[in-house]
């Protein structure tokens, strides 16, 4: 047998710090604007980035931090995580981002199952910082991402951001360190039982922010001005502190003020022309647009995830306000990107009501990311759009177990995503529900997202929750949970009901509607239907009051 033979290039690891290195090289003076949680606006560039992440490694490395080791942060979207980002996963530390949203008992168990070494923090966080100290014997130090004047005075071992840093000279070369090595720890939200660590590798991460970026996944450009309203806390803001630096472009960070009127402000003064968060968020931003008559002048993309994003949305962005969205489906475990609603040349020449059926769908998967669907058998499923089963991927960016997990998760290589979903013959993933969201009548599935994305095209609606309620006959049926509109506190039940006709199957119909103020949500936005179902726990169906059913 003859020898195999190797390719002759450069065996150049992928580290995390390339990113930022090439970004202050190459887009040295690219501005990095942030509003700060001292009320201000803080400006800089690339290159100051750079160099006080080296700072930050500088400190951190004096401290005795070791690679390997677990640095958190509590933190919103600013200059001073993208250098923990940084300072942190460039020495082969591990830069732990923790969603301050959680429990504190969850916080807590994060912090000691990750064993962090410090916790870095915006002082909004530190009375929880006070509250999860003596819970967490294993921090050294609680460093507080602020200057001397603005320390926070609270019972724990405090260090100071600001004179960490100064007392370096950031006279510090990133070193080359083994692409398998871990750089960041991110855990899933856990609405069921405890969350689990996805451990990226710094391989995974340059992977991803090359995938992210490409013109027909997320589309970062040096041209772009780029909001990432997605936090920095949950899965590393989708890539965007990664794939941004990379592609030179500029980064505008919101703090801590996420309603619609501070994202507004913020994205015309900075010329905002790229934008990313989950659909809760941008209704915000579209009701205050709405409420104050205003236009944007230079917001042109955003990536709409995390949940699914009801298309009546999608349809407002693109047609009152000119704003191209592109739908994205991912997870923790995923890095997160997955799939991306966008169009080839052919797909473009079809019909309206065609192309608008492929954008309402999550997308096609982006290159690095295989997809398929699994029936209960375990056989796979065709693409055709209508069988619905598992999903199941694989790629470079994709978990293979949990941080300190004993079991692999995967079946035969590929990981389960808890995610129902159908794939058409262009590809298209349409996610119907998670696994354990999805209401089962009478032995066939009714998709929980599809009786939401009607309810919320009614123009009364805000926002909608749809769950399985028991059904003596059907064994479950679908209960809508619903928040009106301000203007639309007429809306009734059997209104919302006759909006339906026509729209969806019969037997989707909802049996029942239950108006409230408001839903609950998880700690990354999303409808938090464990809760919902436990609140309706007792609700009996109006449907079985009156014998009746719609089905
Ligand atoms: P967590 O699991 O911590 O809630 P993730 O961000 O990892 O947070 O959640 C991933 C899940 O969110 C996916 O498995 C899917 O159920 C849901 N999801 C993400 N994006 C979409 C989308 N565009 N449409 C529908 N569901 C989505």
């Amino acid at each position: 047998m003859s020898k195999p033979l190797l390719g002759q290039m450069m065996d150049m690891p992928l580290n995390v710090s390339m990113l930022l290195t090439h970004a202050a090289r190459s887009a040295g003076d690219t501005e990095i604007v942030s509003r700060r949680i001292e009320g201000d606006i803080h400006r800089y560039t690339y290159r100051d980035c750079e160099r006080r992440a080296r700072q930050l490694a500088q400190a951190l490395i004096r401290r005795g931090v070791q690679a390997g080791e677990r640095i958190a942060t509590l933190a919103w979207n600013g200059y001073r995580h993208l250098e923990a980002y940084y300072g942190t996963t460039g020495f082969g530390a591990v830069c732990h981002t923790i969603n301050p949203r959680l429990f504190p008992e969850q916080i807590t168990y994060i912090i000691n199952h990750a064993d962090d070494r410090y916790v870095l923090f915006d002082t909004t966080f530190a009375p929880l910082v006070a509250a999860l100290a003596p819970h967490c014997p294993n921090v050294k130090a609680w460093i507080a991402l602020a200057d001397d004047v603005h320390m926070p005075s609270i019972d724990a071992p405090l260090l100071g951001y600001e004179m960490l840093l100064a007392a370096e000279d950031g006279d510090f070369e990133w070193p080359i360190l083994d692409e398998r090595l871990a750089s960041y720890l991110c855990y899933t939200s856990g609405t069921t039982g405890n969350p689990k660590g996805a451990l990226y590798s710094h391989r995974s991460v340059v992977l991803h922010a090359y995938a992210a970026a490409m013109p027909d996944a997320m589309g970062l450009s040096a041209r772009d001005s780029v909001l990432p309203v997605v936090p920095m806390f949950h899965v590393n803001a989708w890539g965007i502190p990664h794939a941004a630096p990379m592609a030179g472009a500029k980064l505008v960070f919101p703090g801590k003020d996420l309603d619609g009127k501070s994202l507004f402000d913020l994205m015309e003064a900075e010329r905002v022309t790229y934008s990313a968060g989950v659909p809760t968020v941008w209704m915000g931003l579209l009701a205050h647009v709405r409420s104050i008559g205003a236009r944007f002048t230079s917001l042109e993309r955003t990536v709409i995830g995390g949940s699914c994003c009801p298309p009546s949305m999608l349809r407002e962005f693109e047609e009152e306000y000119g704003v191209r969205t592109i739908h994205a489906w991912g997870m923790t475990e995923m890095s997160p990107l997955g799939t991306l609603a966008r169009l080839n040349w052919e797909q473009m020449q079809r019909p309206l009501e065609e192309r608008r059926r492929l954008l309402d769908k999550q997308g096609t998967a982006v290159f690095g990311v295989e997809m398929k669907i699994v029936g209960s058998d375990g056989r796979e499923l065709p693409h055709d759009g209508v069988a619905f089963g598992d999903l199941y991927v694989r790629g470079p960016w994709v978990i293979e177990r949990y941080f300190e997990g004993t079991d692999s998760p995967l079946v035969d290589g590929w990981f389960p995503t808890g995610d129902v979903a159908t794939i058409d013959r262009d590809g298209f993933l349409q996610i119907t529900d998670r696994s354990k969201d999805v209401i089962k009548s009478g032995g066939e599935w009714i998709s929980s997202s599809d009786v939401e994305n009607v309810a919320v095209a009614h123009p009364d609606v805000a926002e909608a929750a749809c769950i399985a309620c028991p059904h003596p006959k059907w064994g479950e049926r679908p209960l809508l949970v619903v928040v009106r509109r301000p203007t639309g506190l007429a809306l009734t039940r059997e209104a919302l009901l006759a909006f339906y006709e026509g729209k969806v199957g019969k037997w989707w119909i909802p049996d029942d509607v239950v108006f409230v103020d408001e839903l609950p949500h998880t700690a990354t936005g999303k409808l938090l239907k464990v809760k919902l179902r436990d609140m309706f726990r007792g609700h009996v169906l109006s449907s079985v009051q009156e014998g009746a059913t719609n089905v």
